[in-house]
């Protein structure tokens, strides 16, 4: 029985929003009330156990199984009263999503009954069964063991009937085998190598922080046309489909009022999210149909990455209740805008300092720009890896995609920031910093205007972008893990600054001021990048492919090409001498990132071929037979095929691409067949890339055949269902 796509289609369209449930209170006396934040703390531990926990988190003193067992006590007596029934720890494998393994609070009493535990030792450490996730031949042998560790420094929360205590997750050796981990690391190691700077200008500073804020694109698909589609319900994406008539030319899409059954399916999600303590503030619609975005407020770098891996579970929950499935994928439709996640990335510290914008005085205005011009120099010494950070199976289809930035990682850094660079160039090292419009202008004087942060240009086709007090790395896909960019981010910015430091001593020592040796320090770094990495330029021309590669930045576009630059000499160094991989961690990730690269071309192509043997030939054939039935016919009435020239054109073009579709599918299956028998990762996966070129070519003739066979006949839903439904 064939499905009637029309009748599925119609049965979507004239779908209504589910009555959302809306607290009557205001947003901010149920938010987190699922977390067990420092209000909680202060209820349920005792204060000796309270003061522990507040060292730990504040000050990274370790946590003893007493106090443990103290914060156990208080978490359960609080989860008990939310009718909570299981605990779990939560990680983040390799995977590119999170990890659970939910035990029942229940332990024998010992009279045959059974009694709620649960104990400091349960939330410290689990040991989960984990050898099925990636590692790379870290835990290749049965002895070497993983286990997970609570992260203090994200609060534990609860999600329907279970207690989430976010871990990281490690080897028995050490090494990490998740995001979580080495996140952790670059953050402490550019706290480490940015304070000594910070102090030097503010002795009060104690702690630098790494701040994120995501911004996260996503597709939202009708149901149950997402389940007449195999490709989407498989690979999360459409491997074949013919563009729209109409899909983004009008603009029409952008910020526009949000379709009622959207506007549930975000209010509900919101509602979630603001009881798990995540901040979502922005709402709209993006530039693709049927394309939305949303935005926490940004906030310390790991719960936000934690927070963003909790939103994405929660809107997978959320759109099912509203009868859509949400499509993370950097690229579920060709011909159309893509999905990222823009991650915003700044420092700030403890004394309230946001090292990413310009400050108050001279002196707040040149530790700005010393920040500044080292994130640039860190970006420049290390695009590559930088890109190899973001590059993924599914991101390659985005990247250079003439929507999203290209595959090569360059800073924008607006009008004003050029000039003020440019100005430092030209001045003596002792031109005070001013903020223009406080002190008036004054030739001489570096000025960066007072309006700064609605100032900046709003270039999208840069991958890095300066953005008035941060950062904006756009680069990263709409299905990863942040803390994939910004580990390397703030591995390379902490080089940069340990670096920085020791020039600067160098000065110092010869006695100059601090405002002189700064200066002195930052200005061949400011040269060296000025006309390098920054480049305000259209990130899409053709020419910046022609420019980047004469500047040598890296132009590279083969993802599994790409992977390699994790393990290169100058990136290994600084990786290690940051403490956040070391060499053994680089390359068992490397054999992760290439298998995992390997096996979503592999189901993608398999998918593919399927589809197009199982779906597309015999929709194509049975058209094809029909056309020819009434070639056939009027031959039998006139004795003749003299009008029949419509009918048998169109057969031969068919059969044209009917056989152009078997010959590649099944040359696309022997090259697969070839590229399984490679044993290593590497070369396996650039046989891979290989396949996934092939992908692309077998999908022409398809979506040819989409504009010739009958409407009526073709099984999938189209673009036209897909993208305008909702
Ligand atoms: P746009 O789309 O114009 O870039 P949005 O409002 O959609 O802006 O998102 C901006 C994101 O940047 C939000 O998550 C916001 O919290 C975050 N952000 C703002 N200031 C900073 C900052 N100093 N550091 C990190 N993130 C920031
Ligand atoms: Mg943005």
């Amino acid at each position: 029985m064939s499905i009637d796509r029309t009748d599925l289609v119609r049965k979507a369209f004239v779908k209504k929003a589910p009555a959302v449930e809306i607290p009557e209170e205001k947003i901010s006396e149920y938010f987190a009330e699922r977390v067990f934040d420092r209000a909680k703390m202060r209820k349920y531990l005792d204060p000796e156990t309270l003061q522990a926990l507040f060292e730990c988190i504040d000050e990274g003193k370790p946590l003893d199984r007493k106090t443990a067992d103290g914060v156990a006590r208080g978490m359960k007596e609080w989860a008990l009263e939310h009718h909570v029934t299981h605990v779990t720890h939560w990680f983040q494998p390799l995977t590119e999503g999170t990890a659970e393994k939910h035990d029942s609070f229940i332990d024998m009493d010992g009279h045959g009954g059974v009694i709620e535990s649960f104990d400091g030792k349960a939330l410290v450490q689990q040991e989960p069964d984990a050898s099925s996730f990636p590692n790379g031949g870290i835990r290749a042998t049965f002895e070497a063991r993983g286990y997970t560790a609570w992260d203090p420094m994200s609060p534990v929360f609860i999600q329907w009937d279970t207690l989430c205590i976010p871990t990281v997750f490690i080897a028995y050796t050490g090494e990490a085998l998740d995001y979580k981990t080495p996140l952790k690391r670059s953050i402490k190691a550019i706290s480490d190598a940015a304070l000594p700077i910070v102090r030097l200008f503010d002795p009060e500073a104690s702690k630098v922080q790494c701040n994120l804020g995501w911004e996260q694109e996503y597709f939202l698909v009708d149901e149950d046309l997402y389940a007449a589609r195999p490709d989407l319900m498989i690979t999360g994406r459409t491997l074949m489909g013919h563009m729209s008539s109409k899909s983004q030319q009008l603009d029409d899409h952008y910020f526009a009022a949000i379709p009622a059954r959207v506007a549930a399916f975000m209010r509900e999600l919101e509602v979630e999210s603001l009881r798990l303590g995540i901040p979502l503030k922005t709402r709209h619609n993006e530039v693709a149909p049927n394309q939305f975005e949303m935005a926490p407020i940004f906030g310390e770098a790991n719960l936000s990455n934690d927070q963003n891996q909790l939103v994405m579970n929660l809107m997978h929950d959320v759109a099912h209740r509203h009868g859509f499935v949400v499509l993370l994928h950097e690229k579920p439709f060709d011909g159309i805008n893509g999905s990222g996640k823009h991650c915003n990335w700044s420092l700030g510290t403890d004394t309230g300092r946001m090292l990413m914008a310009p400050g108050r005085d001279p002196e707040g205005n040149l530790l700005f720009l010393t920040f500044f011009v080292n994130v640039l120099k860190a970006v420049q010494r290390h695009n590559s890896v930088l890109k190899a950070s973001i590059a993924s199976a599914t991101n390659a289809h985005r990247l250079g995609g003439n929507e999203a930035p290209p595959a090569i990682i360059s800073a924008f850094l607006g009008r004003t920031m050029t000039a003020v660079l440019h100005k430092i160039l030209e001045v003596p090292s002792d031109t005070p910093i001013q903020i223009a419009g406080k002190k008036g202008r004054s030739v001489g004087l570096i000025e960066i205007p007072e309006i700064f942060v609605d100032n900046t240009d709003r270039n999208r086709t840069s991958p890095f972008a300066f953005t008035g007090n941060r950062f904006e790395f756009r680069a990263v896909g709409s299905s990863a893990n942040c803390a994939g960019a910004l580990t390397t981010l703030n591995a390379a910015v902490a080089e940069q600054l340990l670096d920085f430091k020791q020039a600067l001593d160098r000065e110092l020592a010869a006695g100059k001021t601090l405002q002189v040796a700064v200066m002195d320090t930052l200005k061949p770094i400011i040269a060296s990048v000025i006309d390098v990495v920054c480049f305000d330029g259209n990130g899409y021309s053709a020419e910046w492919q022609q420019e980047a590669l004469r500047r040598g930045l890296d132009v590279e576009t083969r993802v599994p090409e790409m992977f390699k630059a994790f393990t290169r000499p100058d990136s290994v160094a600084m990786f290690t001498r940051t403490g956040v991989y070391t060499e053994k961690e680089l390359l068992a990730r490397n054999e992760v990132k290439w298998d995992t690269y390997i096996k979503k071309v592999q189901i993608e192509s398999r998918v593919m071929a399927r589809m197009a043997v199982n779906h597309i030939i015999p929709a194509a054939l049975e058209y094809k037979t029909l056309l020819l039935k009434e070639v056939a016919l009027h031959q039998q009435v006139f004795g003749n095929q003299d009008e029949c020239r419509t009918e048998l054109d169109m057969v031969h073009r068919i059969s044209a691409y009917i056989e152009e579709v078997s010959d590649r599918a099944e040359a696309m299956r022997q090259n697969r067949k070839r590229a399984n028998a490679i044993e290593a990762e590497y070369e396996k996966a650039v046989a891979y890339y290989g396949i996934a070129q092939e992908i692309n070519a077998l999908r022409k003739p398809i979506d040819n055949l989409e504009e010739l066979v009958d409407n009526k006949l073709w099984p999938l839903p189209k673009y036209r269902e897909l993208l305008f439904i909702s």
